[in-house]
């Protein structure tokens, strides 16, 4: 049986940052019959929940890697070294569990595949994977997005 890491959120965790779940029963339909590895990058990250807002600030999760971009909190505290540590955690527990594929929440500045926030916390978003997304893909996981389903 495949084995797959999935956003918790989108099984029902309520690991958001605002404190709720992004329940999705598409997504728990999916995952039938498949071995299910759930996971929440900020929450591997240690940064809590609830928890502040964040957005990536100057890039995409791909530039957060490389250094040349930030994730920041909406208040402006730098969160970078926590999104890289929760990436880190999560790329680890999918490599210790078999995991060839991850599907995850669109964006999320660690879960989002194909769109993120653009950093000006006005609504913005920009074409670009989040930090954790981003890591998994170089590290030959597949990843997949909620809207893929
Ligand atoms: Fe969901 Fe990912 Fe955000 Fe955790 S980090 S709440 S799993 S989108």
């Amino acid at each position: 049986m495949e084995r797959i890491l999935v956003s918790a959120c989108l099984l029902g965790r309520e690991c958001a940052y605002d404190g709720e779940s992004r329940m999705d029963p598409g997504i728990i339909d999916f995952c039938k019959g498949l071995e299910v590895v759930p996971v929440c990058p900020e929450m591997l990250g240690q940064l809590g929940c609830p928890r502040e807002k964040h957005e990536i600030r100057g890039g995409t999760g791909k530039d957060v890697l490389s250094g040349s971009a930030s994730v920041i909190s909406i208040s402006g505290k730098d969160r970078t070294a926590e999104f890289l540590s929760g990436a880190r955690e999560t790329l680890r527990l999918g490599k210790a569990n078999e995991c060839g594929t991850a599907l995850l929440k669109e964006h999320s500045p660690s879960c989002a595949v194909r769109e993120i926030h653009s950093g000006r916390f006005d609504g913005s978003t920009i074409q670009g994977p989040g930090v954790t997304a981003a890591l998994l893909e170089m590290s030959g996981v597949r990843i997949m997005s909620e809207t893929d389903v």
